[in-house]
């Protein structure tokens, strides 16, 4: 079967590179990031088009253009248009016929794609597509903690709701990859409780090797160093711990990662160094449909 993968960059971000790199020191981060004068590092939000036999795939849509200027100016979304929407037209694969769009969790920075530009109403686009969310991923995003609360977007909980297309995955038993039948038996994902609850890694499986969306797991190649965690994580030891398991499989089996937010890398191959540290090789900078 055919089946390609193209990289499609979105709106791009900026955050504070303090609360992206956790409990690492500034000395060490800036050596993998520079701070704007707000001490925001630059995040791209970049999705994954799979395309293959009868169907369209999108892994994620990045933040997109749904906010109202004050709060786009405050996470340095600098595109005046929904980049991701065009880039999919300019790729032949516009949002109304896209068939499945995955999403890894439902942070702004990774669903607020689905919603047209703030000055169209912030409407639910995509208007075929079946949404696969995981199930403790949906529960957190109704039911947000204190901590989370304003990372999720109740307008869009409910426009996704009320489409009639959701489509939530179960939780698996703990370790085990969680599958659905949409996506069928080439198609799996590592379930991850460290960033948040049920984020869902999807792992595509190509004919040399498999590639893993880490979305917020592995944001970028600094956090392919297993030590390095986000402020924005729920429990850092959980996520290092998830992290090792799934970087300590791809190692064994010759995977690749796709990393959603890294500005410079779209995906690399991981490998241990000569200390046993992770790292990512090979790197790419675009996919321009991957792995015919
Ligand atoms: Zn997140």
């Amino acid at each position: 079967m055919t089946r390609t993968l193209t990289s499609v960059l979105g709106n791009s971000q900026r955050l504070d590179g303090g609360a992206m790199f956790g409990n690492a020191p500034k000395a060490l981060w800036t050596r993998w990031a520079t701070p704007d004068s707000q001490n925001r590092i630059p995040l791209s939000c970049r999705a994954l088009l799979v395309r293959e036999a009868g169907r369209t795939v999108l892994l994620e849509t990045g933040i997109g253009n749904f906010f109202e200027p004050r709060l786009r100016e405050r996470f340095g979304v600098v595109e005046e248009q929904h980049v991701l929407l065009e880039r999919l037209d300019e790729l032949g694969a516009p949002h109304d016929q896209i068939d499945i769009v995955v999403l890894s969790h439902l942070h702004f920075d990774h669903a607020g794609g689905l919603l047209s530009s703030f000055d169209d109403g912030a409407q639910l686009l995509f208007p075929k597509a079946t949404f696969i969310v995981g199930e403790a991923a949906w529960d957190r995003a109704r039911s947000p903690h204190p901590r989370d609360r304003a990372s999720f977007l109740p307008a869009l909980n409910e426009q996704l709701a009320a489409s009639g297309r959701l489509h939530i995955v179960p939780e698996p038993a703990p370790g085990a990859p969680a599958r659905t039948e949409v996506l069928g038996d080439d198609w799996c994902f590592h379930v991850s409780h460290g960033h948040t609850p049920g984020l869902l890694a999807t792992e595509i499986a190509m004919p040399d090797g498999p590639v893993v969306f880490a979305a917020d797991l592995i944001p970028g190649t600094p956090w392919v160093h297993a030590p390095i965690t986000m402020g924005y994580d729920r429990y850092p030891e959980r996520l290092i711990d998830e992290k090792t398991a799934l970087l300590s499989d791809l190692v064994r089996r010759h995977g690749r990662i796709f990393y959603t937010h890294d500005p410079q890398t779209a995906l690399s191959s991981v490998e241990h160094d000569a200390r046993g540290r992770f790292v990512a090789t090979r790197p790419l900078a675009t996919l321009d449909e991957l792995a015919r």
